[in-house]
């Protein structure tokens, strides 16, 4: 299922004094589920003071050891048809049979403080970010095979590995449309390489770019 919301430009301009010139970067980290991602985010955020992450809303059940509001956002599919009504997401997708959305309002309002949003979304989602803002950094975390993914979501305690498996080879199909790919091999490596393409996305972005 896709979506066509239209959030382009809805931030205002920035204003013209030098120190409001530097606005957020909008990072988006997408992969198969147990490539890795959340992993990889937490300890990034952990490091780094200028950046925040983008609490997603799910209708998915929450495991034991995820806080609601931290995180997701919890929400039963009422609440979240309704949000979809209200143009609450930047972008919504159907993943693995639940619903995820992105808030529109708290990125945007993030950004322009000069903060970094880091977003862990699915593959579908991070490609319609995309489509919408053009400034939006792409990082793909790709798993060293799907043997090792089985292996990763199993000990994850993970019950539904098929219905995860089942997106994975097409999402990997995918990777090209990504403007970094990361293996998510050994995890001291990998984590170095997503430090250094962060770093390098900030390099290039120079702190103008904005969604
Ligand atoms: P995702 O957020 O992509 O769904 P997680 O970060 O939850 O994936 O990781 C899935 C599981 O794989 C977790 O148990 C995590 O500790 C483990 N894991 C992550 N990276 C590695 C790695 N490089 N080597 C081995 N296990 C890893
Ligand atoms: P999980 O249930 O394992 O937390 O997440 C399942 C998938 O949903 C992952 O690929 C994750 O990146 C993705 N996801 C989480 N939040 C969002 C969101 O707001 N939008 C989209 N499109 N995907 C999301």
């Amino acid at each position: 299922m896709s979506n066509n919301p239209d959030g382009k430009g809805t931030a205002s301009p920035a204003a013209a004094r030098p120190d409001d010139l530097r606005k957020g970067v909008l990072i988006v980290v997408s992969g198969p589920s147990g490539v890795g991602k959340s992993t990889l985010i937490d300890r990034f955020l952990r490091e780094d003071g200028r950046s925040q992450f983008s609490i997603s809303y799910t209708t998915r059940q929450r495991r034991v050891h995820e806080i609601d509001g931290k995180d997701y956002h919890f929400v039963d599919e009422r609440t979240f048809e309704s949000m979809i009504a209200k143009r609450h997401f930047l972008e919504w997708e159907k993943v693995h049979g639940n619903l995820y959305g992105t808030p529109r309002a708290e990125i945007l309002a993030i950004l322009q403080t000069g903060k970094d949003i880091i977003l862990d979304i699915d593959v579908k989602g991070a490609i319609n970010i995309s489509g919408q803002c053009a400034a939006a950094r792409l990082i793909f975390i790709e798993p060293p095979s799907v043997e090792e993914l089985i292996c990763r979501l199993s000990l994850r305690g993970e019950k539904e590995i098929e219905t995860r498996m089942k997106r994975v080879e097409e999402e990997i199909a995918r990777k090209g449309e990504f403007g970094y790919t990361i293996v998510n091999d050994d995890l001291e490596k990998a984590y170095g390489r997503f430090r250094k393409a962060i770093d390098d996305i900030r390099r290039e972005d120079n702190g103008k770019n904005n969604c």
